[in-house]
């Protein structure tokens, strides 16, 4: 996959896609730090891994390491629960604004939400509730492929698996009626259904092809423009985007 390639064909993506490039070598780096190993029980990172994550952190998103030094105590003294991210973001910062403050904590969290992801092998189960059975999150996009099937995905820890084919995932009203469809001349293969049961919206990748080209996060990344017609329409995004993205405006 040719982030430049991606650059060239959407320049106006071309900061976002630096940012992506910043996250995957985040993860390159903290999947090297240690074995995969379970998680189930563990609320946060334990004691050992705290200053190696930072330190990838940092050196990957270039932050200071200083500015950190809030989050990095709130994250050793308990003050942070990861396992429980998906639904709330905890603690305030005085560095950073709340957005940017959320941003922070889901990237910082990848990992941990990966090696959960690894430990529980739910890879493609069928999510009965509309949530995600590793790490009950929300889901962050949809795809339908060839055969019809739908299939969502976790922007926490990257888990995608089957739903089914009509109704809104995030409130599983299954009135057709109060789902609507948006569709953009220039996102060909990607649509936005709105649900006017809860006001949220979540995107569909409706052509098999973008996901030979893309994989499901980056996906969510190229088809940001969706993302702000569905938001200036008032609809909300009940998950972040891979890179912790959620208010687009
Ligand atoms: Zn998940
Ligand atoms: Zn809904």
């Amino acid at each position: 996959m040719d982030l430049g390639k991606i650059k060239e064909e959407r320049p106006y993506l071309a900061d976002t896609l630096s940012l992506y490039e910043r996250y995957s070598g985040f993860k390159a780096l903290v999947y090297n730090l240690v074995e995969v190993r379970a998680y189930h029980d563990e609320k946060c990172y334990p004691p050992e891994l705290i200053e190696p994550v930072f330190n990838a952190f940092s050196s990957s998103f270039e932050i200071p390491d200083e500015s950190l030094a809030a989050l990095k105590d709130a994250m050793r003294f308990g003050g942070i629960n990861l396992s429980g991210l998906p639904a709330k973001i905890t603690a305030a910062s005085e560095t950073f604004s709340e957005n940017e403050h959320e941003g922070i904590i889901f990237l910082i969290s990848k990992p941990y939400f990966l090696w959960l992801r690894h430990s529980r092998g739910l890879n493609k189960s069928f999510w009965t509730d509309g949530r995600c059975p590793v790490c009950r999150s929300i889901p962050s996009v949809a795809s339908l492929d060839a055969e019809g099937k739908r299939q969502l995905y976790c922007s926490f820890c990257e888990t995608p698996g089957y739903f089914s084919r009509l109704g809104c995932p995030v409130c599983l009203k299954s009135e057709t009626c109060r789902i609507n469809i948006i569709e953009a001349e220039d996102e060909a293969g990607f649509r936005v259904e709105t649900c006017d049961s809860c006001g949220s919206y979540i995107k569909s990748i409706t052509s098999p092809e973008i996901l030979n080209k893309y994989p499901f996060d980056l996906a969510d990344i190229v088809s940001l423009p969706l993302d702000i017609i569905a938001q200036e329409k008032g609809y909300r995004r009940s998950s972040p985007n891979t890179l912790g993205m959620k208010k687009m405006l």
